[in-house]
């Protein structure tokens, strides 16, 4: 049963990270109330938010009370408790549902959903001692990549392999495994679609990614790829979203392979790689989420000028605000994290430019990220 939910109302989040302060932030400007739960007060989304409630992600009775308070449940990462989610699933009006949290939790059900839905995924196996890794990288060759089935992000939890003398050396974890053989992309991409309670679907230009240490470092968009690349990485991304009744916003990671594009994990909520949507596109993926979930018109995606997106880490805070004169009319996002740990996302810039060589000229000037 879809529900409007109009500005007035309480969106309730889960989780008090960036990217529930940023959907928040969108919220506020259109006139809803936010409520967020997360175990510590003044969390990034909890800085402004109406209502916090201090409480576990796995607590019934902090559930309960977001649920109290709230007309409407969204959830800002995905790595929430079952229990929660069909809790809250059956008591509150959470229209995402937790069917696509408990498939994204685990990397072997989400790649075999992929697959279902008559995508392209690296070759892979689930995997649960060293015995199974030896036999199964002998199916699939070298080199591979040994993931933790869960929990797992910015490359925690991953081990590879380029040749069967590497699997020596691997201390198999205590956990249960998948195995997936190495996709020699040219280049990451990501396209991020986002469907409404109505039904109504949009995707946003796809992405250009590039990790540095397994962390995004950068966002380019346009992507530096043909029109059919660009097609075909949305056309997917739709039917993704058709295939498993998405509401909300779903981002599609990919690599391209020469003219095939293999899915590499899904994040069921907004995403680092969409950020550029902030000021590049008519409507952002925060306000296009808000929208998705109230069951108001979604916005037009349309890029409004080429960018270039950086991201802030714990070592870049400092040397960024001894030089904030560099910023020019770069658009800066900070997330009000106070402990600048390295590695740890801090916020982001958007460079935007006549062209992406412009953009990324400005951002590389800026010694910030040497
Ligand atoms: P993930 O946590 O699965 O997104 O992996 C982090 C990063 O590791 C990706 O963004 C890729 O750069 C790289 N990576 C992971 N799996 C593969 C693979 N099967 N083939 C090539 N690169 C991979």
């Amino acid at each position: 049963m879809s529900k409007t939910i109009l500005p007035g109302s309480t969106i309730g989040i889960l989780g008090g990270g960036q990217l529930g302060r940023m959907m928040a932030l969108k919220a506020r400007e259109m006139g809803y109330r936010i409520a967020v739960l997360e175990p510590k007060s003044g969390s990034p989304c909890g800085q402004v938010s109406d209502v916090e409630v201090v409480s576990g992600y796995d607590d019934r009775d902090g559930a309960k009370k977001l649920a109290e308070v709230s007309d409407v449940i969204t959830y800002e990462f995905e790595n929430i408790a079952h229990e929660t989610a069909s809790w809250l699933e059956e008591n509150a009006y959470m229209p995402q549902g937790g069917e696509l949290l408990r498939t994204t939790q685990d990397r072997f059900v989400e790649k075999a959903s992929i697959q279902q839905a008559g995508l392209k995924v690296a070759p892979f196996q689930k995997v649960n001692s060293k015995e199974e890794l030896i036999h199964a990288c002998e199916e699939i060759g070298f080199p591979a990549v040994l993931k933790t089935r869960t929990g797992g992000y910015d490359g925690k939890g991953q081990w590879v392999m380029k040749e069967s003398s590497d699997i020596e050396g691997i201390e198999f974890p205590d956990v249960a495994c998948i195995v997936e053989s190495w996709v020699p992309f040219q280049k990451e991409l990501s396209v991020i679609v986002t469907r409404s309670v109505t039904g109504e679907m949009t995707t946003f230009p796809v992405g250009e990614n590039i990790h540095v240490n397994n962390i995004l470092h950068q966002t380019i968009v346009p992507a530096r790829i043909d029109e059919s690349i660009q097609e075909k990485a949305c056309d997917l991304g739709k039917k993704l979203a058709h295939d498993i009744n998405l509401v909300g916003t779903l981002a599609v990671e990919l690599f391209l392979e020469g003219n095939e594009l293999y899915v590499n994990e899904l994040a069921p909520r907004p995403h680092n790689s969409g950020h550029y949507t902030m000021e590049a596109c008519e409507t952002s993926q925060f306000e296009q989420h808000i929208r998705a979930i109230c069951g108001l018109p979604l916005g037009s995606t349309e890029l409004l000028k080429p960018v270039v997106m950086g991201n802030i880490l714990g070592q870049h805070v400092e040397p960024l605000i001894e030089s904030i004169s560099e910023l020019g009319s770069a658009k800066l996002h900070l997330y009000g994290k106070d402990e600048a740990k390295h590695n740890r996302k801090m916020g982001h810039i958007n460079f935007l430019a006549s062209s992406t060589e412009e953009a990324e000229e400005r951002m590389t000037r800026w010694k910030l990220w040497q």
